[in-house]
């Protein structure tokens, strides 16, 4: 297999689709559908789960069955299974349904932030102060998130210092794993390197991930300027399900069996199956009732060949 001289020989993803994809499809994905998208992707050979939330059910309907998703999941100690929480009532939630870490979110800009939990960066901190309290001695990790990494829909450029100050915070917490999110699809890969550079430089005990958004077309051209950095951690999500919150008709997160293509054919493994992938994308597109954007799951692996017979001879 041909690899990319200078990239990893192996890299994580962590499958968000479960939370991030399905929070923002507008209708309820019942429990058992999301218990069977999760199966099929444990079975392609994702590991690591972002896989619920445990926020208001007024708040975000589409996340009230937390408990049970988890349920359904935590015996699997082959797993790795992570929760978004927002608040110390989450967390005492998350700790109770056995989650394996909480993943804590802050935008980089504060307007952002603003909008999206209701609370300035610093209140955000001091929440997050309280939920590391919690989570003492119960085994569960703490995890960061930055929003709005690299752009803000509000704001416009975030200044890497301000992504700096927020992983700074987050290791201050006691996390050793940040997430550079990008909300709304505003990272490109000259982005990536000026920021992963400056985390290492600024936290060089913080493994770095990235989650990126195909929004403007740029998602995978994003992770491989992460890959040439020797980054190892991607976030992404089946069939690419998920929107952009702030602009209704882009698409959202990378698809998963795209970014696993990708891998796969620059020599870097995952250990997951590109078959089961577009399996499970084709399961996730059922559920949620329309077309996902993912690429792959349309095209099928580039060595998938037709017989002759089966299309018509061109022309011209
Ligand atoms: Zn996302």
């Amino acid at each position: 297999m041909a690899s990319v001289p200078g990239f990893p020989d192996q890299a994580t993803i962590t499958e968000v689709g479960p939370r991030d994809g399905l929070q923002s499809e507008p209708v309820f994905v019942p429990t058992e559908s999301k218990i069977a998208l999760i199966q099929a992707l444990l079975d392609a050979g994702l590991r690591r789960f972002e896989i619920t939330s445990f926020v208001s059910p007024r708040a975000v309907p589409q996340m009230r069955d937390a408990a049970e998703v988890m349920a359904a999941f935590r015996d699997r100690s082959d797993a790795h299974l992570t929760a978004l929480v927002p608040n110390a009532r989450g967390a005492g939630a998350a700790i109770e349904a056995g989650v394996d870490a909480m993943v804590l979110f802050a935008s980089a800009s504060e307007s952002h932030n603003l909008k999206n939990v209701n609370r300035s960066r610093a209140q955000s901190l001091e929440g997050f102060a309280e939920i590391a309290k919690l989570a003492q001695g119960t085994g569960v990790a703490l995890q960061g998130a930055i929003a709005t990494a690299f752009g803000c829909p509000f704001e416009g450029e975030v200044p890497v210092a301000a992504v700096v100050d927020m992983a700074r915070a987050y290791r201050d917490l006691g996390m050793r794993h940040v997430t550079l999110g990008d909300t709304t699809g505003m990272a490109t890969p000259a982005l990536v390197i000026e920021r992963v550079d400056a985390l290492r430089a600024a936290v060089p005990e913080v493994e770095l991930a990235l989650h990126f958004h195909n929004t403007r077309g740029v998602g995978l051209a994003c992770a491989y300027a992460g890959l040439s950095l020797g980054i190892t951690h991607y976030e992404s999500s089946i069939g690419g399900l998920g929107g952009c919150p702030f602009v209704p008709r882009a698409t959202g997160n990378v698809a998963t069996e795209d970014l696993v293509y990708l891998l796969h054919e620059s020599g870097v493994a995952t250990g997951t199956d590109l078959d089961g992938l577009i399996a499970a994308a084709e399961l996730a597109e059922r559920f949620v009732g329309h077309e996902l954007s993912g690429q792959v799951m349309k095209a099928g692996p580039r060595l998938k060949t037709a017989p002759m017979d089966s299309v018509r001879t061109a022309n011209g």
